[in-house]
């Protein structure tokens, strides 16, 4: 069972619980990203349960008429076990989707992934264009990456970045990953006709969207995380912005959320005033 306090953050354990919560979502204007709880699996078993699981999702998110679609992570659908699994496990899902009209963004893990995200990615585009790939604007490699991918079809998800590179491959001061961002922003919404996603909860970012998007006219939907700036989700819906939460869940929740606390210092005291509160 997932105690209170972390309910903030991850929507329940069951796909019962995800589908609740994409209801009041959608009661709100807002869309949802479906992601399974799951990672860096060392054996096969658990990725081929986890595509399953996606297509079942999708067959069940297809019956309902929710703006809702899912988002996998490399390493859950078998990256770790090998490149062949993940592509194989990729595909079904992706199959899965073009069976019942559905949407698959890919995340983007750590550097070491890159390469091979982007490969399937291209492998599968072509022929189910309704998918779309993170890029991070803390590599040094994305500005290449985004040309690479400008001329496909689908969707890019432009985000900050959430581990920690090296410096050789990685601005990792915050200002700087900051102005990379705006510039990677800008690009895309010159460059890409499929659409931009921006996911973040940086103000100044979503202010800079719109800007763009008024310039350009691409379409462009902001991303956040559930449990973040949840208020200021619901006003970007109400003004007409296309609002997406990424909605995790599924019983591995405790390390999703254990990251989650330690990310930012208001977050371990609202944790710490919910166990004192009891
Ligand atoms: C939908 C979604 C999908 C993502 N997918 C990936 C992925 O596939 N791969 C990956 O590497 N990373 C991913 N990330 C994480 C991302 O890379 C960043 O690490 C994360 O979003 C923090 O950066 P930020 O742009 O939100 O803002 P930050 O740079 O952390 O903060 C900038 C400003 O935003 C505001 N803000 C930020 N957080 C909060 C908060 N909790 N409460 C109130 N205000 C806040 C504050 O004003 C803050 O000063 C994803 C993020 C989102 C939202």
């Amino acid at each position: 069972m997932i105690p209170p306090i972390a309910r903030r953050f991850v929507a329940g354990e069951t796909v019962a619980s995800a589908m609740d919560h994409a209801r009041q979502l959608d009661a709100d204007g807002i869309g949802t990203i479906l992601n399974l709880l799951g990672e860096h699996y060392d054996d096969r078993g658990p990725a081929d349960e986890d595509a399953e699981a996606y297509r079942r999702l999708l067959a069940e998110l297809s019956e309902t008429d929710l703006d809702a679609c899912v988002s996998v992570k490399p390493s859950q659908l078998g990256l770790d076990v090998g490149e062949s699994v993940f592509r194989e496990n990729l595909e079904r899902v992706v199959d899965a989707a073009a069976d019942h009209g559905g949407f698959v963004w890919m995340d983007m893990e750590d550097a070491s992934t890159t390469d091979a995200t982007l490969e399937a990615f291209e492998a599968n585009v072509e022929r189910y264009p309704a998918m779309g790939v993170c890029l991070q604007s803390n590599l040094r490699r994305t500005r290449e990456d985004l040309e690479r991918l400008a001329d496909l079809p689908g969707k890019v998800r432009l985000v900050k970045g959430a581990y920690d590179e090296p410096a050789d491959i990685a601005y990792t001061d915050k200002a700087r990953v900051n102005e990379v961002f705006r510039s990677d922003l800008s690009y895309a919404f010159r460059e890409f006709d499929g659409g931009v996603a921006v996911a973040s909860h940086d103000p100044e970012m979503i202010d800079l969207a719109r800007t763009l998007h008024d310039d350009h006219g691409t379409d462009y939907e902001v991303q956040m995380l559930m449990g973040v700036r949840e208020d200021a989700q619901r006003e970007l819906a109400e003004q007409g912005v296309s609002v997406y939460q990424y909605t995790p869940y599924g019983d591995r929740w405790l390390s999703y959320f254990y990251r989650r606390l330690m990310e930012r210092k208001e977050n371990v005291l609202f944790a710490l005033r919910a166990i004192v509160r009891g």
